[in-house]
């Protein structure tokens, strides 16, 4: 998930710029090294070449799903026209709590306008340590219909100039974005769409987002059973991300770009350094590349800082603990360079090899 910056965090009703950024014809002409494999000479998005038959498909499947949810592995299995499951959002609208042009996002991805991110209200994931945990578990904001989506879209590519329409924790409003991607293509869309989730999706939800997404931007976060369960409160995480990556990395390959150096199209796998999880990571980065693909696109990330439930004091003392014990004391810090350099050297021991990450040229790797 997209770690948004208290800065940009504006309402909904003023988060998109009137005037239209300058664009300067110096940058997007200078040569930023990409290699031949991963350049575009032209990008048209995946949602704009389905067919109309394909598109009214994916439309009914967004329906059933609803009636019938077991989008995410929670696999509630409830009719959401009537009631909620784990994820508590219904079938008629998705909970959004920022919409905005946004530059906290990889160089690639936010470009030199920025990203049109919306943050969806409500997660699948209950991570004790979330980063936007004010939007992710508390559901506060607006509820959007797939119609009303689509607008804002519009508004992002047309007033904003964003270079994407960033989706940020999707994964239980798939329908609701399937459908409004759908409506946006007919208004005239025409930027990619980004995908950006905690890989705790299902196979069916992300064949129902085939053919509408171009960049996916998955996390990997741990990697044992045993920190998912006590850290996500998740027990199937990593069996679940590993099919979720490789499903994703199947419909897009690696991350490539236009001449400007801004991604078009493929996967940007993000893992964030735990504290005293390296091995973790090391062990990720390793799966990675054994498994889908040595090209991949990596951001090794080492901004983890204690937030949501970690570092508050518990409710209940046990016998013997010290007054002051602290929730999840172990990742109450921030993470050291050493854990970050293990896992980046892991990466590389491993075969990785494009990281989002400054080059010698003190330019952006691509
Ligand atoms: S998306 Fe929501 S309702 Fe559907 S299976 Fe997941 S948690 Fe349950």
């Amino acid at each position: 998930m997209t770690s948004i910056s208290r800065s940009i965090h504006l309402p909904l009703s003023a988060c998109v710029r009137s005037s239209r950024p300058s664009v300067s014809p110096f940058i997007h002409r200078r040569f930023l090294g990409i290699p031949s494999a991963f350049l575009l000479d032209h990008y048209i998005p995946r949602y704009q070449l389905l067919s109309s038959v394909d598109a009214a498909k994916k439309r009914s499947h967004a329906y059933a799903h609803l009636r019938n949810c077991n989008l995410c592995p929670r696999r509630c299995g409830v009719n959401r026209y009537e009631e909620t499951g784990v994820c508590l959002i219904g079938a008629e609208t998705a909970k959004v709590n920022v919409i905005a042009p946004h530059r906290g996002e990889e160089p690639c991805i936010q470009g030199f306008h920025g990203s049109g991110s919306v943050f969806f209200s409500g997660c699948n994931l209950r991570c004790v340590f979330c980063q936007n945990h004010d939007i992710a578990h508390q559901r506060n904001g607006f509820d959007l219909t797939p119609d009303e989506l689509a607008d804002w879209y519009m508004k992002l590519q047309t007033e904003g100039n964003v270079h994407n329409i960033n989706l940020i924790t999707p994964e239980h409003v798939v329908p609701q974005v399937v459908l409004s991607i759908l409506a946006a293509r007919d208004m005239g869309l025409n930027v990619p769409i980004v995908y950006n989730t905690s890989s705790f999706d299902s196979l069916e939800s992300l064949e129902l987002l085939d053919g509408l997404v171009d960049i996916y931007l998955p996390d990997f976060k741990v990697w044992k059973s045993s920190t998912s369960k006590r850290l996500l409160k998740a027990d199937d995480y990593t069996g679940t991300a590993m099919e979720s990556i490789r499903a994703m990395y199947e419909q897009v390959g690696d991350l490539c770009f236009t001449s400007d150096g801004i991604a078009k199209k493929g996967v940007l796998l993000r893992h964030l350094v735990m504290p005293g999880k390296e091995d973790e990571g090391r062990d990720i980065m390793r799966w990675l590349a054994d498994n889908v693909s040595k090209d991949l696109y990596v951001h090794i990330m080492e901004q983890y800082r204690p937030d949501a439930h970690v570092g508050k004091k518990k409710r209940r003392i046990t016998e013997g603990s010290g007054a002051d014990e602290l929730r999840y004391a172990e990742i109450n810090r921030a993470v050291r360079d050493k854990e970050v350099g293990t896992v980046r050297n892991a990466a590389v021991a491993a075969g990785l090899w494009r990281f989002c990450e400054a080059n010698e040229k003190g330019m952006f790797h691509l």
